[in-house]
């Protein structure tokens, strides 16, 4: 009897160390949240998920679906594509990016399942155990995930919420060592929403300059700015420093779920040539990005026309704009406009409160009590802040705001 039971076992089998140390503060926030408590009286308001297409009000656009219907449907596109991508969609990408200070060419874009594969490509070409990357503070938590994978340190810079979440250049400068390999940086930004201007990335470029160090730029949101904002990809503004640019069509054409991004390598005198090897070796890990979406990128860059991203602009600026007239009105809540993206940091005086200790605290309490999910801002490294992602339709903002008015009213200290 005892001698069945073993031959029914099998020996634990080991996860590998990289894999286990690989964490995502997202999950591990939010994991931490109760949803069980939630008030079953109120439908659930989520403005915590940066998914432009959750309430249906956000749509792709016709021209971009139809480039995709007709690439399925020709049966041309279903083979392999090269690993970097097909040379057609590698030259629309060019083309977009293209300025006549810095002419592109298909052989510096390489196309990516996403944005954060791009990512994951820039980290893996330039770091390695013992080396760091510095990254922004409150920022995208992916930067430090695929950086915990490689064994890396991803060294987090601060950025000011005084000055519209600009870097603080001089903490930037501070962290870089002998075995700082890249300055990562996010604009515009997620979480923050900022929009930095042309003096601003000059300075980040010195810095870089000086420091013989390139710069990856997470620019998935160039061009969702709001009116007076310039969206400028650092690239534009050097003829020295390399630059890895990554991008997508996740945020501006509204459809993450398509898996199309790109790294867009600026080389400055030939400096990245081994880089772009290595990114060339690294991309045929998984044998190259969805080949339909390449194959309809060329059309998609052509035929969605610059009003259909215009009205999307003018609906998420109405959207950022409302969110920030109802959270100033609230009690205890400090919003910082953003000038693009899609979100909105609110900053929490918890002293002003009787029972929220935290940001942790006030989201769990906020979804137990009215049932209106936010980020908390620990998410991204930002304690007593939290994160709204304003892409829903304005009822349903209308909404929310009401209910997280109350909920402050209700925990407000009142004036003796
Ligand atoms: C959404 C997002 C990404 C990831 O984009 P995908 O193309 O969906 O992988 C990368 N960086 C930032 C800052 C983002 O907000």
């Amino acid at each position: 009897m005892e001698n069945e039971k073993k031959k029914d076992t099998f020996p634990r089998i080991q996860a590998s160390a990289s894999s286990l140390r690989t964490s995502n503060p997202i999950r591990e926030v939010v994991d931490r949240i109760d949803t069980s408590q939630m008030n079953k009286n109120k439908p659930m308001i989520p403005l915590s998920i940066g998914d432009p297409t959750v309430f249906g009000n956000l749509n792709a656009c016709e021209e971009a679906i139809q480039a995709v219907v007709e690439v399925t449907k020709s049966c041309q596109a279903n083979g392999y594509p090269k690993a970097v991508g097909m040379v057609e969609a590698r030259s629309a990408v060019a083309q977009e990016f293209s300025t006549c200070h810095c002419p592109l060419t298909a052989a510096d874009v390489i196309l990516t399942s996403g944005c954060s594969h791009a990512l994951q490509l820039c980290l893996e070409v330039l770091l390695e155990p013992g080396k760091n990357v510095l990254i922004p503070n409150p920022g995208f938590p992916l930067y430090k995930t695929i950086c915990d994978y490689i064994g890396a340190e991803a060294r987090s810079y601060a950025l000011l919420p005084e000055k519209e979440w600009q870097i603080d250049l001089e903490h930037l400068r501070s962290l870089i060592d002998s075995n700082t390999k890249a300055i990562l940086i996010n604009n515009p930004s997620n979480p923050c929403g900022a929009v930095y201007p042309e003096s601003h990335l000059k300075e980040i470029l010195e810095i870089a300059q000086v420091a013989k160090l390139p710069i990856i730029a997470d620019e998935i949101y160039h061009q969702i700015v709001f009116p007076g904002n310039e969206s400028i990809p650092i690239a534009s503004l050097s003829q020295v420093v390399p630059v890895l640019s990554v991008g997508g069509l996740a945020k501006r054409f509204l459809v993450p779920g398509w898996r199309l991004g790109w790294i867009i390598i600026h080389d400055r005198h030939n400096a990245l040539a081994q880089v772009r090897e290595g990114l060339e070796r690294l991309s045929t890990l998984i044998m190259g990005a969805n080949s339909l979406v390449q194959a309809a990128l060329p059309n998609i860059m052509k035929n969605v026309s610059n009003s259909w991203h215009l009205s999307v602009l003018r609906s998420l600026h109405m959207q950022a704009n409302y969110s920030y007239e109802r959270l100033s009105h609230m009690v205890g809540l400090e919003p910082v406009m953003p000038q693009g993206s899609m979100y909105i940091m609110v900053g929490i005086q918890v002293t002003k409160f009787v029972d929220i200790e935290s940001d942790i605290d006030f989201s769990q309490k906020l979804l137990n009590e009215e049932s209106v999910f936010v980020l908390p801002g620990q998410c991204f490294g930002a304690k007593n802040y939290f994160r709204i992602v304003f892409c829903a339709p304005m009822d349903k903002l209308a909404e929310a705001y009401n209910r997280m008015s109350e909920f402050c009213t209700r925990h407000v200290r009142t004036v003796q």
